[in-house]
């Protein structure tokens, strides 16, 4: 095979692009090129087991490095949805450990190896567990949102293990519903108190250093007399007191809640429900999910969701951009020509119109894109047999096509039928 054939697919599929467009770029240029069938059987020999290999490398790696730390594994976890549109194909589970901020564990859960695709996020957590367990890893701590099997499942399945649960998933459905209450009829002061209530609700978290959950459920509650402008003698004797200081200037003039009215009342039985209370007693005060969330928008790059791949393609997209983290996670800030440090404004959707200043990382490095390509032909060159079964065992494991579970037509007839009904139409 001419080698430029085997690197066009390579650096295709390394640098996350979409097939049909590269190829069709080369085509334009009237250059002459692979064919995309090609590039499919590169990626199935040759490719997809050079991703698998160098992560299992960096996987060990990492092991080893956590086997020399004290204290089990602090891992972060979330589940995304990684199909086109509504009808989910996939959900993928991935972990970072939280010390080492990597990806420790992706696992892709194809949702006809389960009972319905709601499952995916489950399946994902259990099987990265088992794979923990398989390498004699201790779990010690689980933050994550608050799916409800997941969390049942840790609380039955892993007594020795802590489960907490990210502060910002659960401010997420606060504010969301602060919102909606603050366009009910004389509840309209509240909107202006949603910013602070959020605050609030990770500062009882972070301030709470050794997560007793009584304490960060006090701390929380006291809330509900500060808005009313009352700061002391709070009912819970764990925290009676604000911890703010006097209140001066701006602050003295908020747009404080009548104690009894209408609003205070519908804010108080949402923000002391007692769902509610018994999750914010879980949350997470150190670690959070955010490096979840950074590693699923590297994960848009590596496969957008509005392109269909196979289980394989999948994996290795999704292995891809854990490489890519991994590598790029400690990225210091840049500075610019005077040594300043760098920042952006941006206004992030979930802010509608306000500004969040965000400091700018230097430029991410590909090393791992380098080691990829030498693993490639190296062992493109020197073993491919192993290579060819490697890429046999991984096909072999696969779960069936979705449509094995469909009933088949025979397709001789079913366009017989079709025809004729056109006809009768016409
Ligand atoms: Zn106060």
């Amino acid at each position: 095979m001419p080698a430029g054939n085997l690197l066009i697919s390579a650096a295709i599929l390394f640098s996350g692009s979409m097939v049909t467009q590269s190829l069709r770029l080369f085509d334009f240029m009237n250059m002459l090129c692979i064919r995309r069938t090609s590039f499919y059987r590169h990626q199935k020999n040759y490719l997809q087991p050079t991703i698998m290999k160098v992560w299992r490398d960096e996987q060990t790696t990492m092991i080893n490095q956590l086997a020399d730390m004290e204290g089990g594994l602090i891992l972060a976890g979330d589940g995304r949805c990684d199909s086109p549109g509504h009808c989910a194909k996939y959900g993928s589970f991935s972990v970072v450990e939280q010390r080492l901020n990597k990806v420790l564990d992706i696992q892709l859960v194809q949702s006809n190896e389960v009972p319905n695709s709601s499952w995916c996020e489950h399946e994902g957590l259990r099987r990265t567990i088992a794979f923990f367990e398989d390498w004699g890893l201790d779990v010690s701590t689980i933050i994550s949102d608050r799916h409800r099997q997941n969390a049942k499942w840790i609380r039955e399945q892993m007594p020795n293990t802590d489960h907490y649960f990210d502060v910002w998933h659960v401010a997420k459905g606060i504010s969301r519903k602060i919102e909606s209450l603050g366009s009910q009829k004389d509840c309209s002061d509240l909107k202006a108190w949603k910013q602070s209530i959020i605050n609030h609700l990770y500062w009882s978290a972070a301030s709470t250093p050794d997560n007793r959950g009584e304490v960060i459920v006090a701390k929380w509650c006291s809330v509900i007399g500060h808005i009313q402008n009352t700061h002391t003698n709070h009912p819970d004797p764990l925290f009676t007191d604000c911890a703010h200081g006097p209140l001066e200037g701006e602050e003295r003039n908020r747009l404080w809640i009548q104690p009894n009215s209408r609003a205070a009342v519908k804010l108080e039985n949402l923000l002391t429900s007692k769902a509610l209370l018994k999750d914010i007693g879980k949350l997470s005060a150190h670690y959070q999910t955010s490096s979840l969330e950074a590693f699923h928008s590297l994960l848009l790059h590596f496969a957008p969701k509005h392109t269909a791949f196979s289980n394989l393609g999948m994996q290795s997209r999704l292995i891809l951009a854990g490489l890519h983290y991994n590598e790029n996670s400690a990225r210091p800030q840049a500075v610019n020509s005077e040594g300043q440090m760098r920042y952006s404004i941006v206004f992030p959707k979930y802010k509608k119109g306000d500004y969040t200043v965000r400091p700018i990382k230097i430029k991410p490095s590909y090393l791992y894109v380098q080691k990829l390509m030498e693993t490639l032909f190296n062992d493109y060159l020197q073993h491919r047999r192993l290579m060819k079964q490697m890429s046999e065992q991984l096909s072999e494991n696969l779960p069936g096509p979705m449509s094995s579970r469909m009933e088949h037509p025979d397709k001789d007839e079913a366009i017989d039928s079709f025809v004729s009904r056109f006809n009768a139409v016409v």
